[in-house]
């Protein structure tokens, strides 16, 4: 009979601990975020794939296809190609592609690049069910993130 009294007590003492815990909760500012109907900010440390930086007033990609980025890739990701700009000195950026299934996002192409081209994006919200879609054009990506600005 002792042990079932005892149980009984054990039993309500374990209720009213849990309850009192859910009521203060229940009282407490709400922390978690509501994703996805909620967009994170993502910390400046952040790395997402790689993208093009753009020329703050034309948009135009500051890269200067200097390829150096390419050749820092240990995994191969990037293929850029570029032709002489016209009545100008140097080679203008006609396609930047990255394979971002290979990518270790081990940064060395950022740290490559000497002309402010290239940083690690924000961008979290990836998935699919198609291993194309990690196929990035990066130039084409720039264009429309500048379509968007206006
Ligand atoms: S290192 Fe920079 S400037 Fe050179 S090709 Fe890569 S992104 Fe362009
Ligand atoms: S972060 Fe590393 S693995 Fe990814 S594209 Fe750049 S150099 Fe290649």
């Amino acid at each position: 009979m002792n042990g079932y009294w005892s149980d009984i007590f054990i039993g309500s003492k374990s209720l009213v601990t849990g309850l009192l815990i859910t009521a203060r909760e229940f009282f407490k500012p709400v922390v978690t975020e509501q994703y996805p109907y909620e967009v994170p900010t993502m910390t400046p440390l952040f790395r997402g794939h790689i993208e093009l930086i753009g020329n703050e007033e034309t948009g135009a990609p500051n890269c200067v296809v200097c390829g150096m980025c390419q050749r820092a890739c240990p995994s191969e990701c990037i293929s850029l190609d570029g032709k002489k700009a016209e009545g100008g000195k140097g080679k203008v950026l006609i396609s930047y592609m990255l394979d971002f299934t290979k990518c270790s996002l081990c940064g060395s192409c950022v740290e490559s690049c000497n002309f402010n081209a290239l940083r690690f994006s924000k961008e979290y919200n990836l998935a699919s069910f198609d291993k194309n879609d990690f196929i990035m054009d990066l130039l084409k990506r720039l264009e429309d993130q500048n379509r968007c600005k206006q």
